[in-house]
């Protein structure tokens, strides 16, 4: 298999501009350094990765890719489990091919091939703008937005995929073609990218809308972020307090409520982790919580750009990690407290497991409602159970997984009807869970059968 890429990679050579890296030693600390992932899960290793400098760079090594009928993927930040392919298939990886540029009159920024997350953020900000970014610094921003992108400011601003304007695609029609997609060319595929994007082409630039920092707190872009920390035996008696606080439209409060034992002292601890928008002192939305005197809290105000920083931790590469994360209709106290023995048996079983947190999201307002229609159906939801699972010893995975899906289980519910789940999260479990609504997956069906009929960019919605 490996041996077909390597009679091929001349020919590629020759098309491509000579500073268009073509990696092709396992051994070569380059290519290792390209193959390092968030996570060890299912990681494969390549015969090729191949870092294009340009547009046109991507688009002949994709053509180049279906002449010979080599398998690819792209990869931006590496921080899913899905930019992975296995002998006789290449990687393009993108991150030597970064732009972007902010119009700052239009309020919108084109995004460029393999830019991270951070970046936008501080780009943006020098324009005194913002948009819909999530919780990773680290992670591939395209990418993001293409998969749904919930954001750290979703009540405000919408889902990430909520602010795509257009897109520059390299599709699998005619051998490889590069499309402009804008709501008059191509509009069904632009309602596809909203949410589903990942698996209709390689995007190398997108265009995204983006807000006034002033519609922030203080109207200076900032956010006040904090920390209640209590041990876990008062779980009970925290999420009572917090379900009403949850709920609670008037303040626009958000963030995780964590299972987890944080460094340096490991102690198992229920870590609240808040973040809230409007311009009142914090002790007003989270009075219930100060009342109830936790062990620790902090907070302070951040610029929008900057409140993932304290999360960086989270966005290292290697071992074996992975979100499960489902979306929920309410929040059920009762279920949260029996997680606790959950997580509880699990770190006693699985000692490696001790970085896992199980966490549940909330926003104590609704996603701001979407200008266009999407392939995306999470605009019901604001509650989360978004468990970051992390461990070291490979004998685990299985035992950690099942932890996992008995808490996701448990938090869910019986209602199998009413599951959804995230697709930037989640590439399994029926696909009627991540793209709600029968009309809304038949046309995704349709469209991935139109554009993408052989799989290249994923079988994702033809199987
Ligand atoms: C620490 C952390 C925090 C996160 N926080 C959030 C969050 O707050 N909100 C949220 O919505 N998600 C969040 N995510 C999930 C993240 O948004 C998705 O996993 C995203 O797809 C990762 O993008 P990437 O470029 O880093 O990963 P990659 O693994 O490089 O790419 C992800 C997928 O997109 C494909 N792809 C890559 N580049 C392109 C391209 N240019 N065109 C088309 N397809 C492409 C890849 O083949 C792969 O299937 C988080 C993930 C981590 C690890």
């Amino acid at each position: 298999m490996s041996a077909h890429v390597f009679s091929q990679l001349p020919a590629l050579q020759a098309t491509v501009a000579s500073d268009c890296r073509i990696l092709q030693d396992p051994e070569d600390s380059a290519f290792q350094e390209r193959l390092r992932r968030w996570t060890n899960i299912g990681r494969q290793t390549p015969t090729a990765i191949i870092l294009p400098r340009t547009e046109e760079d991507c688009l002949e090594t994709v053509r180049w890719a279906l002449q010979h009928s080599i398998p690819l993927v792209p990869s931006s930040g590496g921080h899913s489990a899905w930019s992975t392919i296995g002998e006789g298939g290449v990687i393009i990886d993108l991150s030597n091919y970064v732009d972007i540029r902010v119009d700052e009159e239009a309020k919108t920024a084109t995004l460029v091939g393999g830019v991270l997350s951070k970046e936008v953020g501080l780009r943006l900000a020098e324009a005194g703008l913002f948009t819909a970014l999530g919780n990773g610094n680290t992670v591939g921003a395209i990418p993001y937005f293409l998969g749904g992108g919930a954001s750290i400011t979703t009540s405000i601003t919408g889902f990430g995929s909520d602010q795509i304007v257009s897109a520059r695609v390299i599709t699998a029609r005619n051998g490889g073609e590069l499309v402009e997609v804008t709501a008059t060319e191509h509009p069904d595929l632009l309602w596809a990218l909203r949410g589903a994007g990942q698996f209709f082409g390689l995007v190398t630039q997108l265009t995204i809308r983006a807000h006034p920092v002033s519609l922030l707190r203080k109207q200076q872009g900032l956010i006040w972020v904090g920390a209640f920390i209590f041990p876990l035996a008062r779980t009970a008696e925290v999420t009572r307090v917090m379900k009403t606080l949850m709920a609670d439209t008037q303040h626009a409060t958000a963030g995780l409520m964590m299972i987890m034992a944080p460094p340096p002292t490991r102690t198992p601890s229920l870590v609240i982790s808040a973040r809230y928008t409007g311009d009142e002192d914090p002790h007003v939305p989270f009075g219930p919580l100060y009342d109830l005197q936790p062990v620790v809290a902090t907070g302070n105000e951040v610029p929008v750009q900057n409140a993932s920083d304290a999360r960086e931790i989270l966005c290292a590469k290697g071992d074996f990690k992975q979100f499960g994360v489902v979306g929920l209709h309410g929040f059920d106290a009762d279920a949260f407290v029996r997680t606790v023995d959950i997580w509880t048996k699990m770190v006693t079983e699985c000692p490696d497991a001790i970085n896992t947190a199980f966490n549940f999201q909330w926003d104590a307002r609704p996603p701001r409602a979407p200008e266009a229609d999407s392939a995306s159906s999470l605009h019901d939801i604001r509650y989360w159970q978004n468990n970051l699972i992390w461990h070291t010893d490979s004998a685990n995975r299985d035992k950690v997984d099942r932890y996992n899906e008995a808490c996701i289980s448990v938090m869910r519910g019986p209602d199998e009807m009413r599951f959804v789940d995230f697709q930037n999260g989640t590439r399994t479990g029926p696909i009627e869970r991540r793209y709600r609504g029968t009309a809304r997956l038949a046309k995704l069906r349709r469209l991935k059968r139109e554009w993408d009929p052989q799989g290249v960019f994923t079988t994702q919605l033809l199987d």
